[in-house]
């Protein structure tokens, strides 16, 4: 029997809405607050994008290899895994250090270019997380839930899909902010147009050279950025559970110094835990921090300041002071 028409017309306005929440992320006609009560399951459509951006990387079976195309990948990891540690995490989740308003906007656009959301959307879990790591409220902890959720799944719930902007009213106040989470897809598509702009005129300009819009656009946007997706998604999987811990703290937490290369400091996750009111994740000198040496280089030219330093407590026992001394830079 056919569908009645005002059934058909409810259909197409449901659907729509769903495909304007990839476009507006703060778009919840039945409220957010609503959402973030639902489902708390895998949901299939929401695979979606995670499966279209695994399966674009086999567009490299077409497009071939260039030493230009790969070494773009290789840099975009790089630059775009600093940007999620220093400023989505270490700054907007943290406040461990202080910039102006023109360069956090900055920071908050290069963030969102790493297609991992938002900086509020990123900001507001990665607190919650904080606050109840490793217990029931923790919305992708691999000790609660299984490894493959902590990992993945979890972004696939719709119930985890809005902002909650009640935990991060400190970065709600500025718009421009507000305006880049809600619009969070415009930043990595501005870099897949300029990647294919960029090897097109290359492969006019420089055959020699071997490559193509698309081929920079298979290598520069898609598998650098499913490579750099798993870099930090290992942090809320592998890091709650492969390492070792200096410190007692509420939760899973570990230290790994594989994880730390990957991640450019990250995986001192149990010295993060501990205390993740400090820039710096490594305590001694041999815990590698590539993004805290490069804030601190920041920091030398003005462009951040006010690092917070771990308290010099870590570095002799087990301590229950995690409050970080603020050393003016
Ligand atoms: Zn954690
Ligand atoms: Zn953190």
């Amino acid at each position: 029997m056919p569908a009645s028409p005002v059934k058909a017309v409810g259909n197409s306005l449901v659907l729509l809405a769903r495909c304007f929440r990839f476009l507006d992320s703060d778009y919840f006609p039945e409220g957010a607050q609503k959402v973030m009560r639902g489902a708390k399951e895998v949901e299939i459509d929401r695979c979606i994008p995670f499966v279209f951006l695994h399966a674009a990387c086999l567009g490299v079976l077409w497009t071939g290899t260039s030493a230009v195309a790969v070494g773009t990948a290789v840099a975009l990891y790089w630059l775009r895994m600093f940007a999620i540690t220093a400023f989505y995490h270490r700054y907007f989740s943290h406040r461990t250090y202080k910039t102006s308003r023109f360069m956090q906007f900055a920071f908050a656009v290069m963030g969102a270019t790493a297609v991992q959301r938002g900086p509020l959307w990123w900001a507001a879990h990665h607190r919650c997380h904080h606050r109840e790591a490793d217990k029931e409220g923790d919305i992708h902890s691999p000790v609660t839930r299984s490894f493959v959720w902590s990992h993945i799944g979890w972004i696939t719930s719709s119930s985890n899909m809005p902002t909650n902007y009640a935990v991060i009213p400190d970065l709600a106040r500025y718009p421009e902010l507000v305006l880049v989470n809600r619009f969070d897809w415009l930043p990595p598509v501005l870099l897949g147009v300029s990647l294919f702009a960029a090897g097109s005129w290359l492969q006019a300009t420089m055959p020699e050279l071997n490559t193509s819009g698309w081929q920079m656009v298979v290598w520069g946007f898609f598998i650098s950025t499913v490579v750099l997706f798993h870099g930090t998604a290992c942090i809320n999987s592998l890091a709650h559970k492969f390492g070792s811990r200096r410190f007692n703290t509420d939760d899973d937490s570990k230290n790994n110094w594989l994880l730390a290369i990957f991640t450019l400091g990250e995986g001192w996750h149990n010295n993060h835990h501990k205390f993740p009111g400090a820039t710096s994740q490594g305590i001694f000198w041999w815990e590698l921090d590539v993004t805290y040496l490069i804030l601190k280089a920041m920091s030398k030219v003005g462009l951040v300041w006010n690092l917070h330093h771990t308290p010099p407590s870590a570095f002799i026992s087990e301590s229950t002071d995690s409050k970080p001394v603020t050393v003016s830079q």
